[in-house]
C-alpha cells in the first residue's frame, strides 16, 4: 500500500511537473518573435547521413557538425497526401502551407488532375513575410525552379511546370534567387498561364523587372558589393557541380560558380539591409540526388557542403548583437533518400577522414520520420515530436 501510495504521490508530482513544464514551455515562446527566417534543407538527409558526415570530418569521438551544435532537436512525420513516401514537392509544400499535398504537386490542390489548383491552399511562409514586407530569398543547388524552393514561390499543379514557377517567382517578387538552370525541364505542363516557355523569354522579363542577371561568382560578388535589390543567379544549367568534382583537383569544374556557402553568405548581405527583415531558404539539393545514386562520397561531400553554408549562417548571426535573438533558423531534412545505413566497420573505430561502410535499401526516397534542429524565437516549439505539416503554424506565429 505504501509502495501505492508513493507510486501514486510520484505519479501526481510528475504530472504537474509536467503541467508546469508545459505551462512555462507556452508562454516563453508564445512572445518571441522573428524578423528574420532562416529555413535551411539538407533535401534527403537521415541520420544516418550525419552520422556518416561527421564521422569523415571528425572522426568518432570528436566535434560536431555546425547544424548539430543548435540548441532544439526535433522530429517530423513526412508522408504526403496521397503517399507513405514523399517526394520533395509534397513535403516542401507541406512546410510552405501548413497543409499535405500530393505527391509532384506544388502549393497547390489539383483535386480533380486537370492542372487546376482546385482548392486555395494557405498562402505560404514566404507570402506571409512578404505580406509583412520583408524581402525574400531562395538559394539552391539544383535548378531554382526546382521542386524544393518552388513550393515556398509558387502554385502550381505539377513540379514538372518550371516555366510557370519561375514566371510565379518573377510576380512574387522574390528578391535573390540563386542557384542552378531556369526553366530547363521542358516536359509538358498541363495548363500554364500565358507567357511564353521559352527561358530567353522568362530572362528578359526579370531583366525588364530590375533583376541583375549572373552567372559568375565575380558578378555575384559584384551585385553584393553594389547592393544590388533584385538578384537572379543561374551558375548553371542542370544544378550545380557536385561538391567531389570542387574538391578534386584531377577534375575540371566552373571556378567561376560559387558554392553553396558562398551563395548563402552572398544572400545574407543583400537581404539583410533591408530593416523590416527576410525570409531566406537555402536548400543543399544534391544530397538527396547523391541518395538516389547511393553515391557515398557524393553524399557526404553534398552533406559537408551543406554544413558550411550552415556555418556561414551562425556566422552571420554572431556578427551583430541582436541578431541571434531575431531570427529563427531551422535545419530540416523533407525525407530520407536511399534508405542509407552505416554498416560498419565492425571490430575497428572509423577514423576522420574514412568512409563508413555503406548500405542501401533502394534508390528513392523512404517514409522514416527526419530530424529537426533549430534555435532563435519560437524554437522550443520544434523540440519533439511534430508533422511536416506543424512548421507552419509555429513560424507563422512567431513572424512579426
Ligand atoms: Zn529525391
Amino acid at each position: 500500500m505504501r509502495i501505492a501510495c508513493h507510486f501514486l504521490a510520484g505519479f501526481i508530482l510528475t504530472a504537474a511537473l509536467t503541467l508546469t513544464n508545459g505551462n512555462a514551455d507556452t508562454s516563453a515562446v508564445d512572445s518571441p518573435r522573428a524578423k528574420n527566417i532562416i529555413f535551411m534543407v539538407p533535401d534527403g538527409m537521415g541520420l544516418a547521413g550525419v552520422t556518416a558526415a561527421r564521422i569523415f570530418k571528425h572522426g568518432p569521438n570528436s566535434g560536431r557538425l555546425s547544424f548539430e551544435t543548435l540548441p532544439v532537436i526535433g522530429y517530423q512525420s513526412t508522408h504526403s497526401a496521397d503517399s507513405s513516401v514523399t517526394d520533395s514537392a509534397a513535403a516542401a509544400s507541406a512546410w510552405a502551407c501548413g497543409e499535405k499535398f500530393n505527391n509532384g504537386e506544388i502549393s497547390c490542390h489539383d483535386d480533380n488532375t486537370d492542372g487546376i489548383c482546385d482548392r486555395t491552399p494557405a498562402p505560404t511562409i514566404l507570402d506571409l513575410a512578404k505580406a509583412l514586407g520583408k524581402v525574400a530569398g531562395l538559394v539552391v543547388t539544383s535548378d531554382i525552379t526546382h521542386a524544393t524552393p518552388a513550393a515556398f514561390g509558387a502554385n502550381v499543379h505539377h513540379r514538372r511546370c518550371e516555366a510557370e514557377i519561375a514566371r510565379q517567382y518573377l510576380a512574387r517578387d522574390i528578391d535573390v534567387l540563386l542557384g542552378g538552370g531556369i526553366a530547363k525541364n521542358r516536359a509538358p505542363c498541363k495548363r500554364s498561364s500565358s507567357g511564353s516557355d521559352d527561358p530567353d523569354s522568362l530572362l528578359a522579363a526579370y531583366r525588364a523587372s530590375g533583376y541583375a542577371i549572373i552567372d559568375t561568382k565575380t558578378q555575384m560578388n559584384n551585385a553584393v558589393t553594389d547592393g544590388h535589390p533584385k538578384v537572379l543567379g543561374l551558375f548553371k544549367p542542370d544544378g550545380k557541380t557536385l561538391e567531389m568534382f570542387r574538391v578534386n583537383p584531377d577534375i575540371a569544374y566552373p571556378r567561376q560558380e560559387p558554392t553553396l556557402p558562398e551563395m548563402t553568405a552572398a544572400a545574407l548581405h543583400l537581404l539583410s539591409r533591408h530593416d523590416r527583415g527576410f525570409f531566406l531558404l537555402v536548400e543543399g539539393s544534391q544530397i538527396d540526388w547523391a541518395g538516389h545514386d547511393n553515391h557515398l562520397k557524393n553524399q557526404i561531400a553534398e552533406t559537408l557542403a551543406f554544413d558550411a553554408a550552415v556555418q556561414e549562417v551562425l556566422q552571420w548571426l554572431s556578427a551583430q548583437p541582436n541578431r541571434r535573438q531575431e531570427t529563427l533558423l531551422l535545419v530540416v531534412a523533407d525525407h530520407e533518400t536511399g534508405g542509407f545505413a552505416i554498416n560498419g566497420p565492425r571490430g575497428s573505430l572509423a577514423a576522420k577522414g574514412h568512409f563508413v561502410r555503406d548500405g542501401w535499401t533502394g534508390d528513392w526516397h523512404t517514409a522514416v520520420d527526419t530530424l529537426i534542429w533549430a534555435q532563435g524565437p519560437g524554437s522550443p516549439r520544434f523540440g519533439r515530436a511534430l508533422d511536416n505539416t506543424d512548421l507552419y503554424g509555429v513560424i507563422k506565429r512567431v513572424l512579426k
